[in-house]
């Protein structure tokens, strides 16, 4: 290639893409997001803002897109994952982690730590008195949840987590961290219902209460824990 010729085939793409989004046909590449022509929002008696159909941008599709965040926000898909939280389950209140302290140990930048609970004779049960997580140092790889043995741990997709204090709030505790078994079914609808963890729910939930029991003294009732606080509402980022 010629001295200069790289460089007007680079102008030349941008200009296209320019004309494209802007001029041809009199702008009807001009949408947004949310769904809708964007000469024509100006019009009254149109849809208003964020009630449209999303139109979801793909290799054929052209046009300046623009997602009006946050009064418009791109559904995620749902293997999209951000921070870890811990699932308790609806039926009985407990939380599933039996402190067995695997996902610590996998954890490439070492951001887990926690506390066992103790039992009536002081001795330690396969329960989490606590457990933290650090949100800065968490690269989101989602090993956590992979390795877990009872299902208690999982990649959730909520990423409007910034504020204005970058100590205290960022390390998140067990009442930070846990979420019901159904507002896990409600993000992770295939997931939840595919075979692999209809099995393994099942399996677990057998060898957790055995493994409690076994700590607790046999015939005696599994401890439960308190039901936890919702969640903390995340302020969104600014
Ligand atoms: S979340 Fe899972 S792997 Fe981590 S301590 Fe609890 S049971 Fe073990
Ligand atoms: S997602 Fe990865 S980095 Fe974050 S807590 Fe889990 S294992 Fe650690």
């Amino acid at each position: 290639m010629g001295y200069g010729r790289g460089i007007i085939v680079g102008h030349w793409v941008t200009l296209r893409r320019f004309l494209r989004t802007f001029f041809i046909g009199h702008g009807a590449t001009l949408k947004r997001r949310g769904g809708g022509h964007q000469l024509f929002d100006l019009w009254p008696g149109k849809k208003k803002r964020g009630e449209e159909p999303t139109v979801q941008q793909d290799a054929t599709t052209e046009g300046l897109f623009t997602v009006e965040y946050p009064d418009e926000r791109l559904p995620v898909y749902e293997r999209f994952r951000v921070l870890p939280v811990l699932v308790y389950d609806d039926s009985d209140g407990n939380v599933r982690c039996t402190c067995c302290n695997i996902c610590a140990k996998v954890c490439p930048p070492q951001c887990i730590w926690m506390t066992h609970a103790a039992g009536p004779d002081g001795k330690p049960v396969p329960l989490p008195e606590d457990y933290y997580i650090d949100m800065d140092v968490c690269m989101n790889c989602g090993l956590c949840s992979e390795y877990c043995p009872f299902d208690a741990i999982k990649m959730d997709q909520n990423f409007e987590l910034s504020n204005y204090e970058r100590h205290q709030s960022h390390i998140f505790s067990l009442q930070d961290l846990l979420v019901s078994s159904e507002f896990y079914a409600n993000t992770h609808p295939e997931a939840y219902a595919s075979d692999e963890q209809v099995v393994e729910r099942g399996k677990v939930a057998k060898k957790k209460d055995q493994r409690l029991q076994k700590a607790l003294g046999v015939g005696a009732k599994p401890a439960s824990n308190p039901k936890p606080a919702a969640k903390p509402a995340a302020t969104p980022a600014t």
